[in-house]
């Protein structure tokens, strides 16, 4: 869960009575406990001020998925908790004042040097005149003084500084931290729904050659729901993150492995066409069909784990939602047909 807090809106109270009858009336038709986070999502989901999570609750349930509380968590956490991005402003703004503090420095710096310049130039002025041997004691005096104040402020200058390069590295890194932490699912580590929507987006954008072609692989853990059943929630979570190990580990850097939901993954690899992809996937599923889990209080082995894929490539004119909708398809045939299985595109049309 996040350290961040969640905010909320607050009606007045004929609307908040509406949205809290309609609330109740969503858990109850999905079957879910009003607990405060599934209750906040069904509210929100009524009030219709946040239109992403509305199309998102549409689309899951559209795609003829079951809604649950681990679905309404991840919702809320990415629609309640998603406020890292002001986060990031914030550093930013740390970031913004401290890079004013170095240039009111450096002007400081200059501004002495000017001094120095000036003191200078007056000195030379008076050394130009008659001047004795009192005159020339103040004049070297007087340079004395200046060049000592130039030096100190030199020296505080440079120790400012680097206190300042190190504060302003401390905090870029900090940024970076939370960037990176925005676009991670918290439970697996892999890249969250966002972040894939904009890597795909982006990819996209580039275009796909037949000298570039792109593929996308849907993964979707057969029969997961009897983990949780049957040994609980936490082993479910365990076999999700072993899941997602296999996939990281299994695929390229400039591959992007997501988490899109539950227990559902999607893969794209930039550069591989549909053959290639479909390497892949077999190279993923037999990984992933060799993890083997041991139940660390009793020793008891768990049944293995399978996975059903679907898989796309990208076509002339696709968008993000096409050619993840092929890859759905594909991988609804690899279900269908029995599971265990890996399914494409091309397969997918035919049946
Ligand atoms: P299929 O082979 O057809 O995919 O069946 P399935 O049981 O894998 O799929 P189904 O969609 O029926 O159930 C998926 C379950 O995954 C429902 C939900 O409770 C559970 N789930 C979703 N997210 C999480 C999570 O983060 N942790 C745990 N433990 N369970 C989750
Ligand atoms: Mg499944
Ligand atoms: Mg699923």
């Amino acid at each position: 869960m996040s350290e961040l807090m969640p905010c909320f809106h607050i009606d007045l109270p004929d609307k908040a009575q509406q949205h809290h009858a309609a609330a109740l009336d969503f858990l109850e038709r999905h079957g879910i406990s009003p607990n405060p986070i599934c209750y906040a999502i069904a509210y929100e989901y009524d009030a219709g001020r946040k239109p992403e999570l509305n199309l998102e609750i549409e689309s899951h349930l559209d795609r003829g998925r079951e809604l649950d509380v681990h679905y309404l968590r991840e919702f809320f956490d990415t629609h309640f908790m998603g406020q890292s991005e002001d986060k990031v402003g914030k550093h930013i703004a740390d970031l913004h004042n401290l890079l004013y503090k170095v240039l009111e420095g450096v002007s400081g710096a200059c501004s002495g040097a000017a001094d120095f310049g000036k003191v200078l130039e007056a000195q030379t002025e008076e050394l130009k005149g008659d001047v004795d041997m009192a005159g020339l004691k103040k004049i070297a005096g007087n340079l004395l003084t200046a060049t000592n104040k130039a030096i100190s402020s030199n020296q505080a200058m440079r120790d400012q500084l680097e206190s300042v390069e190190k504060d302003t590295s401390d905090l870029k890194s900090q940024v970076k931290q939370l960037q990176d932490q925005a676009s991670r699912d918290s439970l697996t580590g892999l890249y969250n729904r966002n972040a894939l929507s904009q890597q795909l987006d982006s990819m996209i954008e580039r275009g796909a050659s037949k000298e570039a072609p792109l593929s996308l692989l849907m993964v979707d853990i057969d029969h997961f729901k009897r983990f949780n059943d049957n040994f609980g929630h936490l082993i479910g979570d365990e076999v999700i993150r072993r899941v997602s190990m296999a996939l990281q580990q299994g695929v390229r850097d400039v591959d992007v492995a997501a988490r899109f939901g539950g227990e559902e993954f999607t893969v794209v690899l930039p550069g591989t066409d549909l053959d290639a992809a479909l390497e892949v996937a077999q190279k993923l599923h037999e990984a992933i069909s060799k993890l083997a889990l041991v139940r660390r209080s009793t020793k008891e082995k768990l049944p293995g784990i399978t996975v059903s894929m679907g898989a796309s490539c990208l076509h002339p004119g696709d968008s993000r939602e096409s050619l993840i909708e092929r890859a759905d398809q594909a991988l609804y045939h690899a279900k269908e047909s029995g599971r265990n299985r890996i399914v494409s595109e091309a397969e997918a049309l035919v049946h």
